[in-house]
C-alpha cells in the first residue's frame, strides 16, 4: 500500500461529525453581529510580509517566530496572515472605506502561526473578529465588550469566562513608564530569562506579557502604568468602566494586561476561563488609535477584539453544551425494480423543490432491498421511501418509519410532500 500523507502538525481537519457544532457556533456568531448592525468583511489569507511587520510589531512573538513567511516565485516575501486586524486595515484603507468614516465590521477565518501545537494552540487557527472604526470616545470599547457578553450568554458560557481590562495610555505616557519599567527589570535582571533580556530595551512592556512564572513572581512589584497616565486616557479608561457598570458586566482591572501585539493604545482585555488550563484566553482586544496611519491611511481611531473559536469549541465541548449530533438525512429515498431509478429521482427532486427545508438523500449504487434498507438505517433519517414497480404503477409510494413503530404505509404520490411535512 502506498504511504499515507499526513496533516501538517498542528493544522486540524474538522471531521463532518465535528462541524454541526462549528456551524452552531458560526450561526450564533453571525446572528450577533447582525444585532449590531456590523458589516462582514473578506481579506486574501496570503499578505505582504511588511504589513505584519509593520503592525504587530517586530519585537513580538508573532513577528519574531510565529510567521509562516515564504517567497513566492517573483521573489516576494509573503505570508499566512497570523490574525485579521492588519489586513482589515490595510482593505480599509485601500477602498477608502475609514477615512472620515465610521465602520463596525467583522471578520471570520483561518489564521497561521507557528507555534509548539498543544490543547487550545494550533499552527492553523480560526478567529471570529469585530473592529470599529472612526470611533475614538470609549463608548465604542463598551459596545465590542457587550457584544462579546452577549455571546457567552448566546452559547451559555457566560458563567465560565470573566472580563479582565487594562487602559495602556497614548503613547507619550507609555514612553515615560517605559524608562521606569525599564529601571525596575536592571534591578531584577539575574531573573529575566533570555526573551526577556533581549526585549527590555526594545520592548519592555512586552515582558509583563511573559508566561515564566520567576518574572511574573517579581513583576508582581513593578510599576505600573496607570500611575503615568494623563487625563485624557484616564478620563477615557474611567468612563469605560461606568459604562461596563451600567451595563451589567463584571471586570477584573489588571494592570500587567498588556497583550502580545504592539498596536494596542488605552483600552486593552482579555476574555479568560479557567476551564482550559494555560491556554485560557478565549477572545482578546483593544484600542488601536495609531494603527490606520501607521499603515499608510489617515489617522482613525479604532477598536476591535478576535476571538479563538478552536478555544470555544473545546470550552463547550468540556462544559458539554455541545449537544449531540443531529442526523444530516430526514427521508431516504430507494429504488426497488427495473425502471424505477429515474422516476425515485425525480421524485426526490420534486420534494426538495416542494419542501426546500427537507433533506433528502436518494440511494445510489443499486443493489436489493436489504442493501438499500441497511443504507438507508445508517443515514439516520426518520422516514425511507420506497419505489418500486406496483407502487409507481399505482401513482403511490412506500413509506417506511425507520424510527417508530408505525407500519409501512401506501401514500399518493401527490400527496407525499404534504405527508412528510406533517410528520418531519
Ligand atoms: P496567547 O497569549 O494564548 O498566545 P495571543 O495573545 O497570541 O494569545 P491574540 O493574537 O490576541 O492571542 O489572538 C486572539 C485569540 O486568538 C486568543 O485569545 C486565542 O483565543 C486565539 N489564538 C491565538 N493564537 C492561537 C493559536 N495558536 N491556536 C488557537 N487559538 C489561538
Ligand atoms: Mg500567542
Amino acid at each position: 500500500m502506498a504511504k499515507q500523507i499526513q496533516a501538517i502538525r498542528g493544522m486540524n481537519d474538522i471531521v463532518p461529525a465535528q462541524s454541526p457544532l462549528w456551524q452552531k457556533l458560526e450561526a450564533v456568531l453571525r446572528a450577533s453581529v447582525h444585532a449590531y448592525g456590523y458589516s462582514e468583511i473578506r481579506t486574501p489569507i496570503v499578505e505582504s510580509t511588511d504589513l505584519f511587520k509593520r503592525s504587530i510589531g517586530e519585537v513580538t512573538d508573532i513577528v519574531e517566530k510565529e510567521m509562516y513567511t515564504f517567497q513566492d516565485n517573483n521573489g516576494d516575501s509573503l505570508t499566512l496572515r497570523p490574525e485579521g486586524t492588519a489586513s482589515t486595515v490595510r482593505a480599509g484603507n485601500e477602498h477608502g472605506l475609514l477615512y472620515n468614516q465610521e465602520q463596525r465590521l467583522w471578520y471570520m477565518g483561518p489564521m497561521f502561526r507557528h507555534e509548539r501545537p498543544q490543547k487550545g494552540r494550533y499552527r492553523q487557527f480560526h478567529q471570529f473578529g469585530v473592529e470599529v472604526y472612526g470611533i475614538g470616545s470609549a463608548d465604542a470599547d463598551a459596545e465590542v465588550l457587550m457584544l462579546s457578553n452577549r455571546l457567552w450568554h448566546k452559547l451559555g458560557i457566560q458563567e465560565h469566562v470573566k472580563l479582565e481590562i487594562n487602559t495602556l495610555g497614548d503613547s507619550e505616557e507609555r514612553e515615560t513608564y517605559r524608562q521606569a519599567l525599564i529601571a525596575f527589570l536592571e534591578k531584577h535582571e539575574d531573573v529575566l530569562d533570555e526573551d526577556a533580556k533581549r526585549r527590555m530595551y526594545s520592548n519592555p512592556l512586552r515582558v509583563l506579557d511573559t508566561k515564566n512564572p520567576d518574572i511574573q513572581a517579581i513583576l508582581v512589584n513593578a510599576p505600573e502604568l496607570m500611575d503615568y497616565l494623563g487625563e485624557e486616557s484616564k478620563t477615557h479608561f474611567s468612563h469605560l468602566c461606568e459604562l461596563l457598570d451600567a451595563a451589567g458586566i463584571q471586570y477584573i482591572v489588571n494592570p500587567r494586561l498588556v497583550r502580545g501585539l504592539d498596536y494596542y493604545n488605552r483600552t486593552v482585555f482579555e476574555w479568560v476561563t479557567s476551564s482550559l488550563g494555560a491556554q485560557g484566553t478565549v477572545l482578546a482586544g483593544g484600542r488601536y488609535d495609531g494603527l490606520v496611519s501607521q499603515l499608510g491611511g489617515k489617522q482613525s481611531p479604532a477598536v476591535g477584539f478576535a476571538m479563538g473559536m478552536e478555544r470555544i469549541i473545546l470550552l463547550l465541548q468540556e462544559l458539554e453544551l455541545a449537544g449531540d449530533v443531529a442526523p444530516a438525512v430526514d427521508v431516504y429515498i430507494t429504488a426497488m425494480g427495473t425502471g424505477t431509478q429515474i422516476q425515485a429521482v425525480n421524485i426526490a427532486e420534486d420534494l426538495r423543490e416542494s419542501l426546500p427545508s427537507l433533506r433528502v438523500m436518494s440511494h445510489c449504487g443499486g443493489g436489493n432491498f436489504k442493501k438499500q434498507m441497511k443504507r438507508a438505517d445508517k443515514s439516520g433519517a426518520q422516514f425511507a421511501l420506497v419505489i418500486g414497480e406496483t407502487e409507481l404503477e399505482n401513482n403511490e409510494v412506500a413509506v417506511k418509519d425507520l424510527r417508530g413503530n408505525t407500519e409501512q404505509q401506501l401514500v399518493a404520490k401527490d400527496e407525499l410532500a404534504a405527508f412528510l411535512d406533517e410528520r418531519i
